[in-house]
């Protein structure tokens, strides 16, 4: 018995979509680990659903089903980590086709698909898509078989008005797929603002325990030569995400909707603390009312604004460090989304991509906030 998508978020997340075992009667859905399924005397499969766990599994069927219903998708499917998800996304284009991407998004991506495209032939084309006009003159002029956008971005929290990129996607005959892992599905749903498909990493906060690598793609089309041909991409390449993964996703996603509200009050917070901190220079934070992309974000997200801030302490690289080194609560460790707070010193890590070295990115988690903000001000002293 499934719940009706009626339902709110919460609702759906808590019980997992409806999903009660049989026979066993527990709430909880059994994890199935075996990667083939019999066939009876007759050589009739046993269960239709089920033949060899490479494209079918019972737990990741009811994964994407509850992750669906978050997205106000009609499918979902899941793969072994975000990158993996991209990459099917990128691998149905011909070779030669054009796309456009936004710039200065997680560099992975950047990066990935730099080097895919120039294997491919792909044209390229990277534009700071949060600027509305540039975005409509990149589609315009060259017409791309994929428009990327990532919003709120990492680690820079640009925000791009989805619907805008949708119609300048739609009108140069392309699609638009949408990296909406800062928001998750809980704040933002793309598909509802024109997107065609919305992607996630959801090692982040739609798992949240920093114990699961995954990706996910949605889409409200699924009958669109390029989800079917992602599908059969994913069947016939084999990028699956373990029954294991999937059942953490799963329980880690009944919190989604209340870790999410927590993080963002949090993060809010923090945000207007460190804006009016005389030691920083900048706060990068869309919940915050000077943000450029403040009236996109509140338009297009539902309930706050994420859990990922960046901040500019004043000074430079000796600055930053000095302050990520003092922090005795926030993790100084890469990712985002988890119930324990993270600080990033990005430039460290990437230190030719433009990121500016006195930038320290922030993933805000459920500790207490006082306990949070207290860390900060005597990292800060
Ligand atoms: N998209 C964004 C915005 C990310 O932050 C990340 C990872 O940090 C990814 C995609 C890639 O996801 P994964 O690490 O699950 O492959």
């Amino acid at each position: 018995m499934t719940l009706p998508n009626t339902l709110n978020a919460s609702t759906i997340a808590a019980q997992a979509g409806g999903v009660v075992d049989t026979p066993s009667g527990g709430v909880v859905p059994p994890l199935q680990p075996s990667t083939t399924f019999v066939r009876d005397e007759d050589y009739a499969l046993v269960n239709p659903d089920n033949i060899y766990s490479r494209d079918n599994s019972d737990i990741v069927r009811i994964a994407e089903d509850v992750l669906a219903r978050l997205e106000g998708a009609e499918e979902a499917l899941l793969f072994p980590s975000g990158m993996a998800a991209i990459a099917a996304l990128f691998r149905t284009l011909p070779n030669g086709a054009t796309i456009v991407v936004q710039s200065g998004i997680y560099w992975g991506t950047t990066k990935w698909l730099r080097d895919f495209s120039a294997r491919r032939q792909i044209t390229l084309h990277e534009v700071d898509a949060s600027d509305p006009e540039a975005l409509q003159a990149a589609c315009a002029s060259h017409t791309p078989a994929i428009v990327f956008i990532e919003t709120p971005s990492n680690p820079w929290l640009k925000t791009v008005d989805i619907a805008h990129a949708a119609r300048c996607a739609h009108s140069a005959g392309g699609l638009l797929a949408v990296d909406s892992t800062a928001a998750t599905p809980v704040l933002q749903r793309p598909l509802e603002h024109g997107a065609d498909i919305v992607m996630h990493s959801a090692t982040k906060a739609i798992n949240g325990h920093s114990d699961v690598l995954a990706g996910v793609l949605a889409t409200s089309a699924p009958a669109a030569r390029i989800w079917t041909d992602i599908k059969a991409d994913r069947h016939d390449a084999g990028a699956v995400i373990g029954p294991f993964e999937a059942w953490l996703l799963l329980r880690g996603m009944r919190t989604l909707p209340l870790r999410v509200e927590r993080m963002c009050r949090t993060t809010q917070t923090i945000a207007d603390y460190l804006s009016q901190h005389p030691k920083v220079a900048d706060v990068y934070y869309p919940g915050l009312a000077s943000h450029p992309g403040h009236a996109i974000a509140a338009r297009q997200m539902q309930g706050g604004f994420g859990c990922l801030f960046s901040f500019l302490v004043k000074g430079g690289a000796r600055e930053a460090l000095a302050v990520v080194g003092k922090l005795k609560l926030f993790h100084r460790a890469t990712s985002l989304g988890g119930v324990e707070s993270l600080v990033e010193h990005r430039h460290t890590i990437e230190p030719h991509t433009g990121i500016p070295d006195s930038l320290i990115r922030v993933s805000v988690g459920i500790e207490d906030v006082n306990d949070l903000i207290a860390d900060l001000a005597q990292a800060l002293e």
